[in-house]
């Protein structure tokens, strides 16, 4: 089913197309149709906001008014350590890109009646210098449904638990969603087109060597679009397409990634290859930890607040408090460690003692055999298919830890991250005991919130072609390029910071370019 908003129709030529429609892709479109550019998103599914919709909606921008009006001790200059310390051999010029614009960003949307940023408390991933105590990244606040354009919220992705476990839905729009619809309805309030069932499937090139096509799959048949100052990919990555992330070596699997069902296939990057653009397949992604699903899906899990991960020779392998995607590449280094299970006991009443966007219920994984219960660890290893002994010998360790506070393998519950989340154990909040049977054991699997290789972009975020040189008309951010983390992940809202930033620099680059004649 195609919607298209803000028009009767699509044109047959924009000044500005912009392929995908989350959180990057509804930035440049809101700052293109704001500078004037008529522009038109396309979107391959029902729904605008793909991953971004499902998202806390925290955005790693630093240095912003935001973190000023709450008395944060954070500056570009402290951005700029904290990343000198985590990034590893990073383009300076696309790092300094992004930590310039962050703030200007901010206050150019601000500028908008339609947004409104707050901070929140959220603890940033490393210890390094630079760290801003109990993090520095800010959200969009909540809006309710009336105060935005209907025909703008009808589209917006429903949150996580709706979408993948039929949970209600919120009248309220918050987190991701909240950037969504706020930024959908800055588009379509300035003039711009938004139509949501259009696949975007190849893109073509004039006589100079200018991008200036958009090929794609609507409801009718296919369709040419031309834009004449520029096209901005950003349409997530290719986590969902099992041959892609088999052929670049990315960790975990298609059937286990975060991304919506039917979004991020990574066809566009392809099509972008196809016409000279250089790709550098990192084999990265945004990871965390998965809870297994009795349908085959894994699901976004963080914030354990007791309980400990083993592998499937029933040891620990790291702190299980970890930032979740440093826990991730702990579980893609070694194949015994997925799945892992996960040991809690009944403190909770039977819940995992974290925050699983979404969880499923209980009875049904236990039915299903994801979860296992039992009132020994004898039978809890009977169950998991684990070595009894060695499982027994595990938890009595841990247990050992929580009784003295200090996790000697590990270090679990010694970071600001891990007690973020954790604070029942005593004397150290996040080691919490594993003595109130029945036990559980929960089968965990390799997640992601997103694949970050693809495009190779500039400062501006024009795309680059094998040569190194800009295509010209092209440009991209978002999971779609190669991420300018490389393979960290700094602070809660890295990936919707980067988009975001980048999309905004492109859109400043291509309302520069000369407005071809079609
Ligand atoms: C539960 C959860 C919470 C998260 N919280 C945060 C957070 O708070 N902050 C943060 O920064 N990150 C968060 N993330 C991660 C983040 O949401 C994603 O990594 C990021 O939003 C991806 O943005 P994107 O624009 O690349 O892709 P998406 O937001 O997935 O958007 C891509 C869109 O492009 C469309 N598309 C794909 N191919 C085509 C095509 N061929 N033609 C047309 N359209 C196409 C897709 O259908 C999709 O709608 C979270 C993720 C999850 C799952």
């Amino acid at each position: 089913m195609t919607s298209i908003v803000g028009a009767e129709a699509l044109e047959q030529s924009y000044d500005v197309v912009v392929v995908g429609s989350g959180g990057g892709a509804l930035t440049g479109a809101a700052l293109a149709a704001a500078a004037g550019l008529s522009t038109v998103v396309l979107e391959r599914t029902d729904w605008i906001g793909g991953t971004s919709a499902y998202s806390g909606g925290a955005c790693w921008l630093p240095g912003t008014a935001v973190q000023q009006r709450a008395g944060l001790p954070d500056s570009t200059e402290g951005a700029r350590s904290y990343l000198a310390a985590v990034l590893e051999d990073p383009d300076p010029s696309k790092v300094e890109a992004m930590l310039t614009e962050a703030p200007r960003l901010v206050e150019r949307l601000e500028a908008d009646p339609l947004m409104e940023f707050e901070w929140i408390p959220f603890a940033e991933y490393y210890d390094a210098p630079g760290r801003v105590p109990m993090g520095r990244s800010i959200q969009p606040s909540a809006i309710r449904r009336d105060q935005l354009d209907a025909a703008v919220t009808a589209l917006v992705r429903p949150p996580v638990d709706k979408d993948r476990a039929g949970k209600p839905g919120r009248s309220t729009l918050s987190g991701g969603q909240a950037l969504i619809g706020r930024l959908a309805a800055m588009v379509a309030r300035d003039g711009g087109v938004i139509a949501t069932g259009v696949q975007v499937t190849g893109f073509g090139r004039d006589d100079d060597g200018r991008a200036d096509r958009v090929l794609a799959q609507g409801p009718d048949g296919p369709l040419e679009i031309t834009a004449r100052r520029g096209i901005l990919i950003a349409a997530g990555g290719f986590e969902g397409s099992p041959d892609r992330r088999a052929a670049h070596a990315t960790p975990g699997d298609a059937a286990w990634t975060m991304a919506p069902h039917g979004t991020n296939t990574g066809e566009v990057i392809d099509a972008a290859a196809a016409i000279g653009a250089a790709t550098d397949f990192s084999g990265e992604g945004w990871f965390c930890p998965g809870l297994a699903q009795p349908d085959g899906s894994g699901t976004f899990t963080l914030g354990f607040r007791s309980g400990l991960m083993v592998d499937s020779n029933a040891q620990r392998y790291g702190n299980e408090c970890l930032p979740y995607d440093r826990f991730g590449r702990l579980m893609a280094q070694a194949p015994e460690r997925i799945p892992s299970w996960y040991l809690f006991d009944d403190r909770e009443g039977g819940r995992l003692p974290a925050i699983a966007m979404p969880e499923g219920d209980p009875d049904e994984h236990l039915a299903a055999g994801t979860w296992v219960k039992a009132d020994t660890l004898e039978a809890l290893g009977a169950g998991t298919g684990l070595d009894a002994d060695a499982l027994r010998a595990t938890v009595e360790r841990f247990n050992g830890y929580a009784a003295t506070g200090v996790d000697e393998e590990f270090g679990r519950g010694q970071d600001e991250y891990d007690t973020f989340f954790a604070s029942a154990g005593s004397p150290n909040k996040a080691l919490v005991p594993l003595d109130q049977p029945p036990f559980y054991a929960a089968r965990f699997v390799l997640s992601d919130l997103g694949t970050k290789g693809g495009l190779v972009t500039d400062a501006t975020a024009r795309v680059l072609d094998v040569d190194g040189a800009p295509i010209p008309g092209l440009y991209a951010a978002s999971n779609s390029t190669a991420s300018v983390f490389g393979s960290a992940y700094p602070g809660p809202g890295a990936p919707l910071g980067a988009a975001m930033t980048f999309a905004s620099l492109a859109v400043q680059d291509l309302s520069r370019n000369q407005a071809q004649s079609i």
